[in-house]
């Protein structure tokens, strides 16, 4: 069972506020017609990263066996290192990684779970991820939080106040009102957590990090710009609450310098780094230190498939998923897909990533990707 074909594609969704518009993904197609789905990193719309596996990556897989995956991986990374290992090519090895295991339960007609060593949780809670909150007002805030609360009954909220990627500071007596107000409005048994975008300097995170103790949040996220490691443990030293941060890392050896910082919740992305191999990596790598990990994850289609065989799979998984993107855009296209609903995802049973496409539905919303 070799491969025969890899097909890169972009998924242009209807237009929905707050959503991605266009996804990335790939198909890693067997000689006896079965196929493996991977999906990279939708920023500047994966075209960076599904052009790489397009020109680059996608001639020396032909021909291969999937059950090779670590060692093809590894070949095509290393091939390839002078354009990463961080961002587009991380990205596009993420997305060929998670088609090779998509393609390998198809084959084994097992699903990932099982192949990852089975499953702890049945089903995993899911968190609404709230964001673009630096505008809104305290009472927009809330309202819009209610509002997503309503419909998907989650018990964790993470307020994400964003801006200008420059800022520094910009409105901490105004982001704190918000995060007062959340904790008002839901009251002590929502939990909460607060993600900073990159956005304080060292002094001005510790003075948010203290307010968000005091208001019981559970992990405060990316207080500092994620290149600032030596930073991120000067905050983290000097605050109680734990420092969250991860989405922008992208080997093993950069989870390896956050936990040295202080970091004590990592959170890779599974279509950024690594695909199912390196989350498992990081899985193992926070395992032996004790830290615990909470993947981040924007992505309503495969990614979100994928993040959930792997948190039903971890050791010591107590964090919820992360729903971002509630658009619902993954039902016109899969006829099988794990929905969000009443706080839960439901574990699929079917082989690999259990998803099942409707292959007309994809077909209308195709936009290939060539060579
Ligand atoms: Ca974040």
């Amino acid at each position: 069972m070799r491969i025969a074909k890899v097909e890169c594609f972009q998924v242009a969704w209807p237009p929905r506020p707050g959503s991605t518009p266009l996804s990335a993904w790939l198909r890693i197609w067997d000689e006896d017609g079965r196929y493996g789905l991977g999906e990279a990193s939708p920023m500047f719309d994966g075209y960076c990263a599904l052009t790489i596996v397009a020109r680059h990556l996608s001639g020396p897989l032909i021909g291969a066996d999937p059950m090779d995956r670590v060692v093809l991986n590894e070949r095509l990374a290393h091939q390839a290192i002078k354009i990463g290992p961080d961002g587009a090519l991380a990205a596009a090895l993420a997305a060929i990684d998670i088609a090779l295991w998509d393609l390998i339960g198809k084959r084994l007609e097992q699903p990932l779970h099982k192949l990852l060593g089975g499953a702890w949780r049945g089903a995993v809670p899911f968190y609404t991820s709230f964001g673009h909150a630096a505008d809104l007002t305290p009472d927009a805030v809330v309202a819009g939080v209610q509002a997503r609360l309503a419909v998907e009954k989650s018990s964790m909220v993470k307020l994400r106040i964003s801006r200008d990627r420059l800022a520094r500071d910009a409105d901490i007596p105004g982001d704190l009102a918000k995060a007062r107000a959340l904790r008002e409005a839901l009251g002590p048994d929502i939990r909460l957590a607060f993600d900073g975008n990159n956005g304080y300097s060292i002094g001005g995170a510790i003075r948010v990090g203290r307010a968000l103790e005091a208001l019981g949040y559970l992990w405060f996220e990316e207080p500092v710009q994620h290149y600032h490691e030596a930073a991120i443990g000067d905050v983290a030293r000097r605050l109680d609450i734990p420092i969250a941060a991860g989405e922008q890392s992208y080997t093993l050896a950069a989870f390896a310098r956050l936990i040295a910082s202080g970091v004590r919740i990592l959170q890779p992305d599974v279509v950024k780094m690594g695909g199912i191999t390196g989350l498992r990596d990081v899985q193992a790598l926070a395992h032996a230190h004790g830290v615990d990990v909470a993947q981040h994850q924007t992505q309503p289609t495969v990614g979100q498939a994928a993040s959930l065989q792997l948190a039903a799979a971890q050791l010591h998984g107590w964090a919820p998923l992360e729903l971002n993107d509630a658009s619902g855009h993954q039902a016109r296209v899969f006829r099988r897909v794990p929905v969000p609903r009443d706080g839960v995802f439901q574990l699929p049973d079917g082989p690999g990533l259990g998803l099942e496409l409707d292959e007309a539905a994809l077909a209308a919303l195709t936009r290939p990707v060539e060579a």
